[in-house]
């Protein structure tokens, strides 16, 4: 047998749906029967009041005489044998039985109370009342009553219990009448039908919320493209539309965290090769001067010794470049902005420049307009920056060539431009130059040059002042690289 059905949220929805229709019907029944039950005896009463008031009339005169009980019992045969259902009494002023319609000897109370009498005679029945049964010591049965004249002097009281009623008991009106009997299959129809629909209805709710689970299920067992269908918008589509969004973050996420992991491993394949070919290149000069050290010439050692001075160079600015780009990255380190003259700065780096451009007869232009405005960033940042770019105009412009440094002031802010006349880069490669370790391919293969560092640590510097590096070059004829710099608002 298969209990998983039996834990189910179907079963246990459709179980308490269930159990509150036959409970609602039972009591809807209840109410219907008790309520029918309860109009007979009310309706019962009111038509029997002209009964009681018509025995009075009539016995009025024998109850004055004292008449027999026989005589009495012949009288009351009388209009019993029009209305079996019915038992009358009379009762004098304080409610003792003077005679009634039962046989001879027959057990009942010597008295009744007198106090519903009353009130129905007052109300001239039109409030519903039971009243005591003679012959039973706890019953309460429908009556009427009226009062026994002589001579405008109340004598007595007729008090007729109505047993007709009694055939009109729920019990009885639940098989016998038509019109009950309807009304109850009219409720079976109806409480099936609602169940019915409603079960259809949880069923489709269900499936709908199956397929939720399912899609949320799969996504689990790490199928990271399952989706909710969402068709409408309802609470269960609302719900699948938000794990839709919370798995496509997750899975954006998961993208991330992949690219992320391999390009650190491409970053770690690139640092080692980075640093084992100046280490190799220490240790086999560093071994040749160990061994050779006696033949060497002076000038031979020298040579070896400048090798070995500039591998080490190399990896001093490799390692810092990395530590500096890395701390950027993880925004170690924080722009200290402060006033500084733009045109100052340019001026002294092309001069600590100067030297290396006419080794290649490279020229410097800048072109800085009079009454420039301070620039408002970190001094030391944008020094390095700059630096870079013009560096690299510097390496990737071939001799007898010009780079232009340029300041213009534009909304409010300064815009510095690094034009060179050199190799330029190939369309292909624009969006890759600032990414860390990129070089292009005609620069893999210089056999000089850098690790290609240098534009992602100035585009992290420009970034972290708030502004956006950007680039335009044509190969072979030129490359310009622009950003902004706030100027000092007073
Ligand atoms: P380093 O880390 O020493 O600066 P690098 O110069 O190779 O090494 P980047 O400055 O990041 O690295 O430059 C990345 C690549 O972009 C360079 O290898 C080069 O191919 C290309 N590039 C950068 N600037 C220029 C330029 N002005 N003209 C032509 N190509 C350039
Ligand atoms: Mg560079």
């Amino acid at each position: 047998m298969n209990f998983r059905f039996f834990k189910s949220l179907y079963w246990k929805i459709s179980a308490l749906f269930l159990l509150l229709l036959v409970l609602i019907g039972a009591v809807y029944s209840y109410i219907t029967l008790f309520t029918a039950e309860m109009y007979v005896q009310e309706a019962t009463q009111r038509v029997s009041i002209p009964l009681a008031k018509s025995i009075s009339e009539k016995v009025a005169m024998n109850v004055e005489m004292k008449t027999s009980p026989e005589m009495m019992r012949k009288v009351f045969s009388d209009i019993i044998s029009f209305n079996p259902t019915i038992e009358i009494y009379i009762l004098d002023t304080n409610g003792i039985i003077t005679y009634s319609s039962l046989p001879e000897g027959h057990r009942m109370k010597q008295q009744v109370s007198l106090a519903p009498i009353h009130t129905f005679i007052k109300d001239e029945g039109n409030t519903f009342i039971l009243g005591e049964d003679p012959c039973y010591l706890l019953d309460e049965k429908v009556f009427s009553a009226s009062p026994i004249l002589s001579k405008d002097k109340n004598i007595g009281y007729t008090y007729v219990i109505l047993h007709g009623t009694e055939y009109v008991s729920s019990e009885n009106m639940l098989f016998d009448s038509y019109i009950i009997l309807l009304g109850q299959r009219t409720l079976l129809v109806t409480l099936v039908s609602a169940g019915i629909v409603g079960l259809v209805i949880l069923g489709f709710i269900m499936k709908k919320l199956r397929k939720t689970k399912e899609a949320v299920q799969h996504f689990e067992s790490g199928i990271f493209s399952s989706r909710v269908e969402v068709k409408s918008n309802d609470e269960i589509d609302q719900l699948g539309i938000a794990f839709n969004s919370m798995a496509n973050t997750i899975e954006a996420n998961v993208e991330e965290i992949k690219k992320t992991d391999s390009l650190r491993r491409e970053l770690v394949a690139n640092i080692s090769h980075d640093l084992k070919t100046p280490i190799a290149s220490i240790q086999g000069y560093a071994e040749t001067l160990l061994m050779k050290e006696e033949n060497l010439s002076s000038n031979e050692r020298k040579k070896y010794l400048e090798t070995i001075l500039s591998g080490t160079n190399r990896l001093i600015t490799l390692v810092e470049q990395i530590l500096e780009l890395s701390k950027l990255e993880a925004k170690q380190i924080f722009p200290k902005p402060e006033p500084f003259s733009v045109a100052e700065l340019v001026h002294d780096i092309v001069q600590k420049f100067q030297p290396q451009a006419e080794r290649k007869q490279i020229r410097f232009r800048t072109i800085i307009p009079d009454e420039l405005p301070f620039a408002f960033a970190d001094i030391g940042m944008m020094d390095r920056a700059l630096s870079n770019l013009i560096d690299n105009a510097l390496q990737y412009t071939p001799e007898i060539g010009v780079i232009t440094i340029e300041i213009q002031r534009n909304n409010g802010n300064l815009f510095v431009n690094i034009s060179d006349t050199g190799v330029g880069i190939a369309q292909e490669d624009l969006p890759h130059i600032f990414d860390r370790f990129y070089r292009t391919e005609k620069s893999r293969n210089r056999n000089s040059g850098g690790t290609g560092l240098g534009l992602a640590i100035a585009q992290k510097i420009i970034e972290a002042h708030g502004f956006a590096i950007s680039v335009q070059s044509k190969v072979n004829d030129g490359t310009t690289f622009s950003f902004p710099l706030s100027i000092v608002t007073s």
